[in-house]
Order: C-alpha cells, then structure tokens, then sequence
C-alpha cells in the first residue's frame, strides 16, 4: 500500500503513522525524521538543510524530492510506504506523481486529519521529543506524556522541545503550511485520493478512525 499522510504540522502525522506501521506492514518515511538525523549526523544533506529546519522553512523542492525518491525506490519499499511530512508543495506532488508514474506505481491514498490552527498551537507548544536520532518517539505534556517526565519511554534519553516548536517558528510554519501545501488537497481530491478524517481526540481515538480508513481501502 501507498500512502500519504497530508496534514499541518502538529496534527498528530508522526505519532499515527507509528502506530499505522504497527499494524500494517508498510514502511514510515518521515522527511522531518530524515532530515533531523542527516543534521544529527551533519553529513552532505544535513549540512544543506539545518538552516532551514532551524528556521521552519521548507527545505527547496529539489533537494527533498530527490531525497524522497531515491529512498523510495529502494527495495524495502516495494510492499509500501507511509509518507508522512511529503509533499508539501504542488512541485512536490507533481515530481511524486511523475515518478511514479514512470515506475507503474499507483497512490492507494492521502490521509488528512481535519485539525483547527488553534488546536495546533496548542499542541506544539507542548510537544516533547526524544534527542535520540534513532528513536525520535513524540511526546505531549498533556496529551501524550512520558511516564517519567523528560524521559523518553522507548530507550530512556533526554526529552526536549524541538527548536521548531517555539511559537514564532510554529507560526511561520503554519503559514507556509497554509501557502504551500493547501493547495495539495484539492489536488489529491481531484484524484479521487483524499480521505479526511477528525483529528481531534485522544492518540487511540484518532488512531482508529485512521486505521478504519486504511482497513477499508
Ligand atoms: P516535520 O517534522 O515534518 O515538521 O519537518 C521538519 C522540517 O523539515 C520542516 O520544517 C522543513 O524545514 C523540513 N521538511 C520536512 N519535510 C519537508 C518537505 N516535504 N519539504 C520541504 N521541507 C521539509
């Protein structure tokens, strides 16, 4: 199965497509996750990308697509990905669609949790997660805390504020998420693709009417 999960940041993408590829066998490719651990690593694309990360900005539509499909045409992904945080503009989406289409590969769907700019603010402002380039687990101080706090659950490092979720950075973001990638639902709605559900809720709320969608397809 292909899939896309649309949404702006801070609406739950990388806590549910955790639990998306514990339960289907398909592959979390995380263009965020990938570029926080190449910046971890500061190896070539880390270096070219940490500016913009720091910033909230996205990274320029050559660098991420070539980053994206390379990794997607390797050979783990053959029974299926979860994009979460790509595309994100309609170049994006377009060099996706082209790729795949010059592989006689097909989308299954793009999953769009419907969730209001407040209750985003909302969320990033208490959003924690684990400094292990590794695990990346993600946390929120009310909604989804850690057991012991400051602690990751999953291998016990140090849990921080990602330096993108400051509020003034948080607000940029929206705004670009509001300019740029917008425009990405129509565009999959076109298609016939898009699959809009209510984020609002607990983890496993919201995590069911996902799951129901995907079991559906
Ligand atoms: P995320 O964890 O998905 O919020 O991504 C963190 C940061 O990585 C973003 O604020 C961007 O700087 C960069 N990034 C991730 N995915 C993309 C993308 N598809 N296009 C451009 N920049 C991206």
């Amino acid at each position: 199965m292909r899939l896309i999960l649309l949404g702006p940041p801070g609406s739950g993408k990388g806590t549910q497509a955790q639990r998306v590829v514990d339960t289907v066998s398909v592959l979390h490719l995380s263009t965020g996750a990938m570029f926080r651990q190449a910046v971890a690593e500061s190896n070539e694309v880390g270096l070219q990308v940490d500016p913009y990360l720091k910033r909230g900005e996205l990274v320029p539509d050559d660098l991420v697509t070539a980053v994206v499909v390379n990794r997607i045409d390797q050979d783990d992904c053959d029974s299926g990905f979860l994009l979460d945080g790509f595309p994100r503009t309609m170049g994006q989406a377009e060099a996706l669609g082209q790729f795949l289409e010059k592989s006689s590969k097909q989308l299954d769907g793009v999953l769009l949790p419907l969730v209001s700019d407040s209750e985003i603010v909302d969320r990033l402002s208490g959003r924690r997660v684990c400094t292990e380039p590794d695990c990346q687990k993600v946390f929120h101080i009310k909604y989804d805390p850690s057991q012991r706090e400051g602690i990751c659950d999953g291998c016990g490092n140090r849990l921080i504020q990602r330096e993108d979720d400051h509020q003034e950075t948080v607000r940029n973001r929206l705004r670009i998420y509001h300019e740029e990638t917008i425009p990405l639902i129509e565009y999959y709605r076109q298609r016939s693709l898009l699959k809009e559900f209510d984020g609002i809720g607990t983890v496993e709320q919201v995590g069911q009417r996902l799951l129901a969608l995907i079991e559906t397809k």
